[in-house]
């Protein structure tokens, strides 16, 4: 059983409101999550899968799982098996069995024959350009078809040979009789049923006409008894035309259409027409890379799916579009991660640092707890040696003012070990930093009498000796938080600089554990080792930084 992931918002004030009302038999709630095959579910679709799953699960309801397979030329199977992958991740579990709109041709179909009996619906033969230009426009009326007024007898008939293949697309379709002057221009007789000649990936050739999207969900919704189908808000308008077809549908309970803002996130792009091209293009490396906002991406970046479903229950439910600060993400899966996963040290940038008063082949070991925050994760032993790597970062030959860590003449202490002075500083023959000559206050030792004496900084460390060699991807935003509209193609604001690959060194303990496994590296952030790792060689993606307290207090001195 998942945590609760719905606060009391309006969709579940309304759902509420029915079971009150005993609008549905038994009180019952159903909702459904309706995904269309045709790209990988993304940071907004996991909004709308806790809402609806997490309302199907508070009312003692279920939710169904229902492709939306309508367009037969954009989908594929990979995309199903994805989006099962995400939901069941996410730690959901739909109601059994996962249903597919096209499951519901035949009964479509007749649906569709119905209206057409009710004179609801005609077969008409203009152009999809002469329907657009005969709709007219918010202050005009759009016109009748000539094909309108066709009976019944004959609109069966032509959708029969229609559905036989007689027709060639584009020639023919099925429109809605309801009002060319409707002020609602989704209501001035649309488009139920197109021609088609594709395979469909279920249905193969059998059918080369197809419902169209406002169609095929009220009744999809209907057919499988759904109380409440809840959508985003640019469905609004079209909520008249979602209960106008459910008058096809003979059944005792009619579901009921709800909406609620898209969820938008600074950084990231919700869109998967969008990602289709980012993928396609090679801007990413695939629809899993850790910087895509798929949630493919974001869980291969590291991100637990408990964090993902706390971020949508704080956000809560909106009725007006907004964009929510991915910092309130990562926010949740700091909070999520800093209790339950081990700390170890890594050094990202190394720098060898080389102890001249230590004993050369000489071992200590340090003890250290493996989280402060919970004594429960215990304590493991480091190695520490003359040979040593720390940061460069942490290191500054002529040190600004306020920077506490190393430099000549001044001192540090080695995270658990001991206080360092540096004394000397190698490089090599371009002059870029070779290594830190320090001597080691061998009275200082953490934990040991007399140790007490306070230096300002503090470092994490590797021993050279037993360092493990890691590869360490750092991500930067593919898009950036300020973003703003300005008319340019999303691609041409991409952030090429987003990824920064690091030869890094680690502690030797990273090597008893595995592929999936999460980490804090002391000073540097929340890892997880990804599956690119081979044995002996990890990699580890960044899901997220500490919160940089040093960036900010340099951003405030450079202001
Ligand atoms: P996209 O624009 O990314 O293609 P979509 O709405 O076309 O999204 P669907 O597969 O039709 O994608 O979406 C399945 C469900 O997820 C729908 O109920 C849709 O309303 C919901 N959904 C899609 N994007 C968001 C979002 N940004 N925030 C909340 N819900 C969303
Ligand atoms: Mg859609």
């Amino acid at each position: 059983m998942t945590e609760k992931t719905t606060g009391n918002n309006f969709v579940e004030a309304e759902v509420r409101a029915d079971i009150a009302a005993h609008t549905y038999k038994n009180d019952r709630v159903l909702t459904r999550f309706p995904p269309e095959p045709n790209g990988y579910l993304h940071i907004g679709h996991a909004k709308s899968i806790c809402l609806n799953f997490g309302l199907g699960e508070k009312y003692h309801g279920a939710t169904n799982l229902r492709f939306d397979d309508t367009n037969p030329t954009k989908e594929d199977m990979e995309y199903v098996e994805s989006i099962m992958n995400d939901v069941k991740w996410l730690g959901f579990q739909w109601k059994e069995p996962v249903h597919y709109a096209s499951d519901y041709f035949p009964q479509l179909y007749e649906f569709a024959c119905r209206l057409i009996r009710m004179g609801l619906a005609y077969v008409d033969d203009q152009t999809g350009q002469e329907i657009h230009d005969t709709r007219g426009d918010l202050k005009t009326p759009g016109t009748d078809s000539p094909w309108r007024n066709r009976t019944a007898e004959e609109n069966l008939k032509l959708f029969a040979d229609m559905k036989a293949g007689v027709y060639p697309d584009g020639s023919k379709v099925l429109r809605a009789k309801i009002d060319m002057a409707s002020p609602n221009l989704v209501m001035r007789d649309p488009v139920l049923y197109r021609i088609v000649h594709a395979s469909h990936q279920r249905t193969g050739g059998t059918w080369c006409i197809y419902p169209m999207y406002d169609f095929a969900h009220p009744l999809s919704d209907a057919i499988e008894g759904i109380t409440h189908s809840i959508c985003t808000l640019e469905f609004e308008e079209r909520r008249p035309l979602y209960n106008w077809c459910l008058q096809a549908f003979d059944g005792p309970e009619k579901p009921r259409q709800i909406e609620f803002a898209r969820l938008n996130v600074t950084t990231m792009i919700t869109s998967k027409r969008k990602l289709k091209r980012m993928v396609d293009e090679g801007v990413v490396a695939g629809w899993d890379d850790p910087r895509m906002p798929t949630i493919s991406g974001i869980r291969r970046r590291g991100y637990t799916p408990e964090s993902i479903r706390r971020f949508c229950d704080l956000i809560g439910v909106a009725k007006s579009d907004s964009t929510v600060d991915v910092a309130l993400l990562e926010y949740c899966i700091r909070e999520d991660l800093k209790s339950r996963v081990p700390r170890v040290m890594a050094v990202l940038d190394p720098v060898k640092v080389v102890l001249t008063n230590y004993p050369e082949g000489k071992t200590e070991t340090v003890t250290l707890e493996n989280n402060p925050e919970n004594p429960e994760a215990g304590v493991r032993t480091v190695p520490f040696t003359r040979n040593l790597y720390i940061e460069k970062e942490d290191f500054m030959e002529n040190p600004v003012k306020k920077f506490f860590r190393l430099s000549p003449g001044r001192e540090v202490r080695l995270k658990g070990a001991y206080i360092i002075r540096c004394d000397e500083v190698v490089k090599n023959e371009d002059g870029s930093l070779r290594e830190i000559r320090c001597t080691c206050d061998m009275a200082s030792r953490s934990g040991t009498p007399g140790s007490d004496r306070k230096v300002k900084g503090t470092l994490h460390w590797v021993s050279e000796e037993t360092a493990v060699d890691m590869t360490v991807r750092l991500y930067d935003y593919l898009i950036p938080p300020d973003d703003q509209d300005d008319g340019r193609d999303f691609m041409e604001k991409i952030n090429s600089h987003s990824l920064t690959v690091m030869e890094a060194k680690g502690e030797p303990e990273i090597l008893r554990y595995h592929r999936g496994d999460r980490f804090q590296f002391l000073r540097k952030g929340y890892f997880i080792m990804d599956e690119d790792s081979r044995d002996g060689h990890p990699v580890f993606n960044r899901i997220v930084g500490l919160r940089d307290t040093w960036a900010k207090m340099q951003k405030k001195q450079e202001s």
